[in-house]
């Protein structure tokens, strides 16, 4: 595979390369392009260079080339999918069944859309308000590892769709697939410069980016860490920022739920080995049932497999990367320390070895303290109880995220009460992961900063211009 930079239609090598290994077992995979300030240059003035012809190409075009990309995802599925598992170490079964159908379906979702975008149209004392969705210009992506392709098609979709060209940044734990995706643009049509990758690592190549003047749009998911440095540089820009980052997410079980749907939903929040942004990884119990509740799920937890993840029967893979799985350990150990009690798991699966951290529960955390206040992005939950609806949501609404919320109750009038107090940008009923392309989404607090999907995406990716004409003499 090539693993060299893509920029206006070519692969540009870099003097420099780093390595790229399999969480799986450690082996390098690639010695990828290791960008810097010259490729961020080459690759906005490739990005800026495109833009006034695909911003003038036709809303049926784009949508066309968009859907041809699309098809080329559905064609290289299998490839997509195996590439992915071996690069980040996430399920190669959620590839196959979930994630790679969600990449095809962003692009034929934000063509759709394109084409039913702008009705707006309305008459102020015979003058007419026209209402444009304009393209915006150079949108830099930067994405992170725990779900590449589909994050990062998640932003380019709906930017290409726009009619911006862009620049993309794929994590550097993760960089595969981002060129895959380069090689199915390039085959699908789209014209030289449209769609740009840049590799590398993220303090070297991303500021030179980031802070590019000519960069009209700047969609970025990661850290709330990473955020505050790209947020810094692009300020003296002004550069208009989409921001999606992580999350600190509770799942509230009341006494009234269904207590087997409780335990199902919350061994979910397992899954991609706990690096999710969205996972309740909170478990906030009410005490009558809170006995009953961990019994249920820890006959669920401990039935699930964890091995390689290519193996269709795997349930859990291993974590990303040394450096993750050092953290989530710390995080652990310091919980224990500090009087945690793992009732599940709490350390590194020494059968498996390798990064293979066993999934995890803790109960008896101290209040405040950083397993219940900060992200570890691994397999590891904790569990805590509350007497009533009030000290329920007091504790869902206790940390500086808002990104997700999901309670389980057997009751409407509870659902709509607590729902309605829960600091998210997305609350789940009953149900966990359930999206809609056509929803917003984002987060709350330290969770993120606006909102993608559906209209608001183009919101972001448009500079959105009303034209007021006088009425025309007749
Ligand atoms: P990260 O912030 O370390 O890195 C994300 C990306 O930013 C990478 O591509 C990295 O190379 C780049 N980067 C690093 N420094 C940069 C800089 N100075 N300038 C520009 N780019 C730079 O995050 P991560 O560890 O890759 O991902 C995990 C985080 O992402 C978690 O916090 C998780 O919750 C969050 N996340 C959020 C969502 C969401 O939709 N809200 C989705 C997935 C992950």
């Amino acid at each position: 595979m090539n693993v060299d930079h893509w920029i206006g239609g070519e692969r540009v090598p870099s003097a420099e390369r780093f390595e790229d290994h399999s969480p799986i077992d450690g082996s390098v995979l690639a010695h990828v392009a290791r960008g810097g300030q010259d490729e961020a240059a080459l690759a906005v003035r490739a990005a800026a260079g495109a833009f006034p012809a695909w911003a003038r190409t036709s809303r049926d075009e784009r949508a066309r080339l968009l859907h041809a990309i699309s098809d080329g995802v559905e064609r290289r599925t299998e490839e997509l999918a195996m590439v992915e598992t071996t690069d980040n170490g996430a399920l190669l079964r959620s590839h196959l069944r979930g994630v790679m159908p969600r990449v095809a379906h962003n692009f034929r979702f934000f063509a759709d859309w394109l084409l039913g975008l702008g009705r707006d149209d309305f008459d102020t004392r015979g003058h007419a308000n026209h209402v444009s969705w304009d393209p915006a210009g150079v949108a830099v992506l930067v994405t992170p590892w725990n779900a590449p392709l589909m994050l990062a098609t998640w932003k380019i979709a709906p930017a290409l769709a726009a009619g911006n060209t862009v620049v993309l940044k794929p994590a550097e734990w993760s960089p595969l697939t981002a060129s895959l995706l380069a090689d199915i643009t390039a085959e699908a049509g789209l014209p030289d410069g449209v769609f740009n990758v840049v590799q590398g690592y993220g303090a070297e190549v991303g500021p030179p980016l980031t802070g590019h003047p000519e960069v009209r749009r700047i969609s970025f998911t990661g850290s709330v860490a990473t955020a505050r440095t790209i947020a810094a540089s692009a300020a003296p820009n002004l550069t208009p920022l989409s921001l999606e980052l992580g999350g600190k997410s509770p799942l509230l079980v009341f006494a009234d739920s269904d207590l087997d749907l409780a335990a199902d939903l919350a061994v979910e929040q397992y899954d991609n080995a706990g690096q999710v942004c969205l996972a309740a990884v909170r478990l906030l119990v009410e005490e009558s049932v809170a006995a009953d509740f961990l019994e249920r799920f820890l006959a669920r937890a401990s039935a699930l497999r964890q091995g390689d993840p290519r193996d269709l029967d795997t349930d859990l893979g291993p974590q990303i990367h040394p450096r993750q799985f050092g953290k989530i350990d710390g995080f652990v150990r310091r919980a224990v320390a500090e009087g945690a009690s793992p009732v599940l798991g709490g350390g590194p699966n020494r059968d498996l070895g390798g990064l293979y951290y066993q999934p995890t529960l803790l109960t008896g955390a101290k209040p405040g303290s950083e397993i219940l206040t900060e992200e570890v992005f691994g397999p590891v939950l904790t569990l805590q109880t509350f007497a009533d609806e009030e000290e329920a949501v007091a504790m869902a609404n206790s940390t500086d995220y808002g990104l997700a919320a999901t309670l389980v109750t057997g009751s409407p009038a509870r659902a709509r009460r607590v729902s309605a107090r829960l600091v998210a940008g997305t609350v789940w009923v009953n149900c966990f992961f359930v999206r809609d392309l056509r929803a917003p989404f984002g987060g709350a607090r330290r969770s993120g900063v606006g909102r993608e999907g559906g209209d608001w995406s183009f919101d972001f990716y448009c500079d959105v211009k009303n034209t007021v004409s006088a009425p025309w003499a007749r």
